[in-house]
């Protein structure tokens, strides 16, 4: 019902967060109902995924995100990791690790990510020295190992 809803533009019940979002061509849309926890990942994994110096990445639980008509294409990037794209545009949308119960949105995505500073980094035995967003941030290592 949700979703239908969603596809058709029609009025929702407003969580007391929530945030719309879609893809660069509009076909990917999606609404997070969760406000996300944000943070650069410097990776090379997310540099690649993105084509940019950093990620920044939004992490919700899987349940606050309500999906529109279509769904991302999905890219197993890692042993450990699934990343989604829009299958038209090729915009990133998100990156979930397998048996957790939260997704990361590729913050870009989201209308209103002016309100959702990252808080920390990630990855940041990838950062590029050049790459100077959030200088008084802190920061940790990538953990994933395979
Ligand atoms: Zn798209
Ligand atoms: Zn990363």
């Amino acid at each position: 019902m949700e979703l239908r809803q969603l596809h058709l533009g029609l009025d929702w019940v407003h969580a007391p967060t929530s945030y719309d979002a879609a893809c660069l061509c509009g076909r990917i849309q999606f609404r997070i109902n969760e406000k996300p926890r944000v943070h650069y990942c410097h990776c090379t994994m997310c540099q690649r995924a993105t084509g940019s110096p950093a990620a920044v990445l939004g992490w919700v639980k899987k349940t606050a995100v309500l999906w529109g008509k279509e769904h991302p294409t999905e890219y197993r990037s890692s042993p450990v990791a699934v990343r989604s794209f829009c299958g038209v545009c090729g915009s990133p949308i998100c990156l979930a690790y397998d048996g957790s119960d939260e997704v990361g949105i590729h913050l870009g995505c989201v209308s209103l990510s002016k309100e959702l500073p990252p808080y920390y980094h990630y990855g940041i035995e990838g950062r590029l020295p050049w790459f100077d967003a959030g200088k008084e941030l802190e920061g940790t290592v990538t953990s994933e190992k395979w």
